[in-house]
């Protein structure tokens, strides 16, 4: 049962961050509610006041600007950025993330600001917009901060967000010319939590050498996890997929996934060393 709160609605991203800086850790965002409702039911948050900034507009919005690349409100719902033309012509790797993220009903209403801010190891965005290099940009009446989202996340359901901080932006580089990129989660039915996800990008040089790759495995870990032994390894390469294949081993032993009730340990190291061998072939192929 979730216990009674004071539902706050502020007109304004101003007015929210005065709310926040005066309750603190007496209060939470309420954005789609798809995550904050769950753990409130089940007791695991009780805030005293709820400020409800859904429907704050100017939080809402994606922009695309050839120097500066994508910029994404914390209010954008996850089935805006799957729609997204922009988002579709230059970062498919995200709109394909969105389409396999959930159910409708629930991208129609959750958001991306509430997906990251909720930190779930398990979400699929935050391992995408790792590889793609993207930051978050916190704000708070005493001003904003930036930093890059592979910084944000420190321990499950844990960030770098102070009481008084919302999330107001996410930015996504433009991508450089013969970058490629590719996602996929291992789940039992389609557009669940991924049981592992791994996220590939790689850029190439003209005489199609390697010259970046970045693999971020999500529910590998407390958090998603950059596997730089594994990009090391593919840097300086050409396309061959028995170095993929054991770029693939190395991933699986940099991670430190757990065993639940939904896989073990042992086979979730096998799902990275797959995915991993899987989404350089395939980030590859995207170029
Ligand atoms: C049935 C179901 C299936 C799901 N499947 C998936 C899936 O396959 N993959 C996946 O990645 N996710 C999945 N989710 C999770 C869902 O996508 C996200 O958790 C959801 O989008 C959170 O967004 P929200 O707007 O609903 O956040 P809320 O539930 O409103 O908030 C979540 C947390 O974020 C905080 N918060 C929200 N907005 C901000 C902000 N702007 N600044 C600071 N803090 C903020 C809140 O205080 C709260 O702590 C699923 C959820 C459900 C209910």
């Amino acid at each position: 049962m979730i216990h009674d709160f004071h539902y706050l609605r502020p007109d304004s991203l101003q007015e929210a961050m005065t709310m926040l800086s005066e309750y603190g850790d007496r209060s939470k965002i309420l954005c789609g509610g798809q995550s904050l409702l769950i753990v409130m039911r089940q007791g695991m948050v009780a805030p005293e006041y709820v400020i409800d900034i859904k429907h704050l507009n100017e939080l809402n919005y994606i922009r695309f600007d050839e120097k500066k690349g994508l910029a994404i409100g914390a209010t954008t719902t996850h089935r805006a950025i799957e729609k997204s033309d922009v988002i579709k012509r230059r970062y498919p790797v995200i709109a394909d993330m969105e389409n396999r993220l959930a159910s409708i009903q629930t991208r129609n209403w959750g958001t991306i600001g509430g997906n990251l801010a909720h930190a779930d190891p398990a979400g699929d965005p935050a391992p995408v917009l790792i590889v793609l290099g993207a930051e978050i940009t916190l704000a708070s009446l005493k001003g904003e901060r930036t930093m890059l989202l592979e910084e944000f996340f420190v321990d499950y359901f844990t960030t770098q967000l102070n009481e008084d901080e919302i999330i107001k932006e996410i930015n996504v580089p433009v991508l450089p010319p013969r970058s490629g990129c590719a996602y996929q989660k291992f789940n039992l039915l389609r557009n669940d939590m991924g049981i592992v996800g791994v996220a590939v990008k790689v850029t190439l040089n003209e005489a199609g050498v390697c010259t970046d790759a970045k693999i971020c495995l999500g529910n590998a870990g407390r958090v998603p996890i950059r596997a730089r032994k594994a990009e090391g390894a593919v840097i300086g390469q050409k396309y061959d997929e028995k170095l993929f294949a054991e770029a693939g081993k190395i991933a699986s032993e940099e991670c430190e996934p757990v065993s639940d009730i939904h896989a073990s340990e042992e086979f979730r190291r096998h799902l990275v060393s797959v995915l991993t061998r899987r989404m350089l072939v395939a980030a590859w192929k995207a170029i």
